[in-house]
């Protein structure tokens, strides 16, 4: 927990492990736990966070494209890795991984055929991605005589989930809506369970499902944003602890008197005497352009500064007027306070975006492992 000496993404293994344990303890003790590497965890370092996860105990890992879950191979991960969103062109390198991917369409079941034909497979694990209301991926409901034909006429590939995405397990006011997703869902696996003649374990919820609507829990659920420390709730935020806490340094202070502009086009322009820090960290790093203009604070020596003028490309200015604190001063941009959710939410975004954005430039540090 050093002082920061530069801009870096401190990584806190212990948070991970508490959020691990109170996601874990909303469950039933056989429902396997699925984590979420997707984007490098979140914008953290999935390779490490991977590691740690499997000694921890989790039982698959997911991630979106094929080359993600190449890494994670190649960093030590042997325990399952879907792929949610593999492109055909990546199939035989998928196998050649020993990677598991989501079939979400006809056409893409017939080319993943086609591809473990070609590469002699017989029982090929793979996942059937049901649309059962999110309209993003997914087989529809009428496709599954389909899928059953195609699959009763070959061994090289073989259904061990069936698994579906809500659309808004964090909405309240989406409740309908969503024990509907639950209730097409159950259906189709029922469905596909009795043609195939046997049956694939079956998940859908993410963290919002697990707080939300944790009796549809089926055998496994998949946990990308509440590992992290987000749980797209204030109450829950509270019990959860941040795993990425983006620090940075006070490269320089300027004095600027009443009428002086700051930073590009003169975004800033001060009334009367101001004190401004410049820390080195800017669009390139994650914090995009609509974070400037005063919207958006960090915390210096436990005060809140605000982010001024325009944000440069590896640079922010924020207004330190009154707050004692010098060249080389540890500042913290988001993590405890503000949270990754507050100061997303300064620009109208969440969490996701803003951690999943912090760019492979920032220095990242483990702790607490
Ligand atoms: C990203 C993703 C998740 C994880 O969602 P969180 O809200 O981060 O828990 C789960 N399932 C699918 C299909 C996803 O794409």
């Amino acid at each position: 927990m050093g002082k920061a000496t530069e801009t870096t993404l401190e990584i806190d293994f212990g948070a991970l492990e508490h959020n691990y344990h109170f996601l874990r303890g909303k469950l039933k003790p056989d429902t396997k736990f699925l984590a979420v590497m997707k984007a490098f965890a979140y914008g953290s370092d999935a390779e490490r966070i991977a590691l740690k996860m499997q000694a921890l105990g989790v039982d698959y890992f997911a991630v979106a494209y094929s080359k993600e879950g190449i890494a994670l191979r190649k960093a030590g991960i042997q325990k399952p890795i879907l792929v949610l969103h593999p492109l055909p062109l990546h199939f035989e390198e998928l196998i050649s991984h020993c990677l598991e991917p989501s079939i979400y369409s006809r056409k893409v079941l017939l080319q993943f055929l086609k591809t473990a034909k070609k590469l002699a497979q017989t029982n090929y694990p793979v996942h059937l991605k049901f649309n059962t209301g999110l309209n993003r991926l997914g087989f529809a409901e009428k496709d599954i005589d389909f899928i059953t034909e195609e699959l009763k006429q070959q061994d090289e590939i073989k259904v061990i989930s069936n698994f579906s995405h809500l659309a808004a397990s964090e909405d309240a006011n989406e409740k309908d809506f969503t024990l509907r997703q639950i209730k097409r869902f159950d259906r189709i696996a029922e469905t596909i369970a009795l043609q195939l003649g046997y049956r694939p374990f079956r998940h859908l919820l993410n963290t919002s499902g697990i707080l939300n609507y944790a009796e549809a829990q089926y055998d496994m659920v998949r946990s990308g944003i509440g590992l992290y420390g987000y749980g797209n709730h204030p109450e829950i935020d509270k019990r959860l602890k941040p795993v990425a806490i983006l620090k940075t340094v006070i490269s320089q202070i300027h004095e600027i008197a009443p009428g002086d502009t700051v930073g590009y086009n003169r975004a800033f322009i001060t009334k009367d005497y101001r004190m401004t820090a410049t820390l080195p960290l800017g669009h390139a790093d994650g914090i995009g352009r609509q974070y400037g203009q005063g919207n958006t604070f960090v915390t210096v020596n436990g005060e809140m500064a605000f982010i001024v003028g325009n944000v440069c490309m590896d640079m922010i200015m924020i207004d330190v007027t009154g707050i004692a604190c010098k060249e080389g001063d540890e500042v913290i941009v988001f993590g405890h306070h503000p949270s990754a959710e507050t100061f997303a939410a300064t620009a109208n975004t969440i969490s996701y975006e803003l951690l999943t954005g912090i760019s492979q430039r920032v220095n990242r540090t483990f702790i607490g492992y």
